[in-house]
């Protein structure tokens, strides 16, 4: 039996990072550490919450084809290791990936049998100005950062369609609730066997 592949997107402050470290927290699934060539924020680690790596390296990581997808977000580069997620998945592990449209869409194109069977994806909605008042709450982000996510969550909004689920973010506990359904429900198809 292999684990479940669960694709999390949705704009910065739509809280599917919380979303997916809380399922990792509650031992439901494991979180997939991406690479990144942003700069750590502060109270970010290294190893913990990106593998934080000079565009140097990340671009010798794409040139030995170890991404399961790369993409350029916000101005820098995200990318997923794919023997970690492979490795996750065979021993029956389910895996979250908290990643962005385009990584969505290159791993559903993805024709690699383990990741084909285990793949499913998830959208985290939030309503525009819901968005906006999260993102100022949060006071990480210059105002031109800000500008830049709510022009890229209205991009990516454009695209939820091409999501098996849609989850429209209420409160914190309802979004997890809700979150920890689907899980446990994709856990039961019967591809994984
Ligand atoms: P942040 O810099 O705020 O942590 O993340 C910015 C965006 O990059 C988010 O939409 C997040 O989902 C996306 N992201 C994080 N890791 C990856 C990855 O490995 N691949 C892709 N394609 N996007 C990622």
């Amino acid at each position: 039996m292999i684990g479940t592949l669960l694709i999390v997107s949705g704009p910065s402050g739509s809280g599917k990072t919380t979303l997916c470290r809380r399922a990792e927290a509650a031992g439901l699934t494991c979180y997939s550490i991406s690479c990144t060539t942003r700069p750590p924020r502060p109270g970010e680690q290294d190893g913990i919450d990106y593998h934080f790596l000079t565009p140097e390296t990340f671009a010798a990581k794409v040139q030995a084809g170890e991404f399961l997808e790369y993409a350029t977000v916000h101005g820098n580069s995200y990318g997923t290791l794919k023997a970690d997620i492979e490795k996750l998945l065979l021993a029956g592990k389910n895996v979250v990936m908290d990643i962005d449209v385009q990584g969505a869409a290159s791993i559903r194109a993805c024709t690699d049998d383990i990741i084909r069977k285990a793949y499913a994806d998830v959208y985290i909605h939030v309503p525009a100005a819901e968005l906006e008042a999260r993102l100022r709450g949060r006071r990480t982000d210059a105002e031109e950062v800000i500008q830049l996510r709510l022009h890229n969550a209205a991009m990516e909004d454009a695209r939820r369609g091409e999501y098996q689920f849609a989850l429209v973010s209420a409160d914190k506990e309802s979004d997890y609730t809700r979150f920890t359904a689907l899980l446990s429900t994709l856990g039961m198809r019967t591809c994984l066997a």
